[in-house]
């Protein structure tokens, strides 16, 4: 029988993404036997996440400072405006490396069985930034799933009144892919490849 303080961290570490209660518990375990090391540097880590990230007000990035480090970065070309879920989405196109521009985070996806509404995601602040101007092109880069290709649809639809260019990513996403776990050359030719939408 474990402790209630064992309990409650293993209880926190389950909810993580990736990690059920089994893993969790074993995470758990290796952590305790190497309190002075993994777990002290475990602890600064979260503590500085804690005190230093902030989501960035235009773009919806998590960076330690607002506007994120891309948004502040005046080599980016603000033409090229990125539309992704979330932002795993932007970190993993990043580090690819391929897309000078700037990006957008929805923070989602719509969804009718989740009952994710346009208003729950940040569309609207996505169209204020394309009405204010200087934006030639609005890439797409949904997940390649049924939601994500709806709501890529849907973003094409209300940004037709603007006059920018609107692509999306081509093939190289496997269908029922997520951005978050290809490999950089799928994401590579995904984004070089990208298309107008139909
Ligand atoms: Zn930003």
């Amino acid at each position: 029988m474990a402790s209630q303080e064992i309990e409650a961290l293993s209880a926190a570490l389950a909810r993580l993404p990736g990690l059920g209660p089994r893993s969790a518990r074993r995470a758990v375990l290796w952590l305790v036997k190497r309190r002075e090391t993994a777990l002290v540097q475990l602890l600064d880590a979260l503590a500085a996440v804690r005190e230093t990230l902030v989501e960035c007000q235009t773009c919806g990035n998590v960076d330690t400072q607002n506007p994120c480090g891309i948004c502040a970065d005046p080599r980016r070309d603000r033409r090229q405006l990125c539309v992704v879920e979330d932002v795993a989405d932007l970190w993993a196109l990043d580090r690819a490396r391929l897309f000078a521009g700037q990006y957008h985070v929805l923070g989602g996806r719509l969804s009718a069985l989740e009952g994710v509404r346009p208003e729950d995601l940040s569309i609207p602040a996505l169209l204020a930034r394309v009405e204010q101007g200087g934006v030639d092109e609005v890439v797409l880069a949904m997940n390649a799933t049924l939601e994500g290709q709806t709501t890529a649809h849907y973003l094409a639809e209300r940004l037709e009144a603007f006059p920018v260019r609107i692509t999306q990513l081509a093939h190289g996403l496997p269908v029922g892919g997520e951005l978050d776990y290809l490999d950089e050359g799928t994401l590579a030719q995904a984004l070089r490849a990208r298309r107008p939408i139909s």
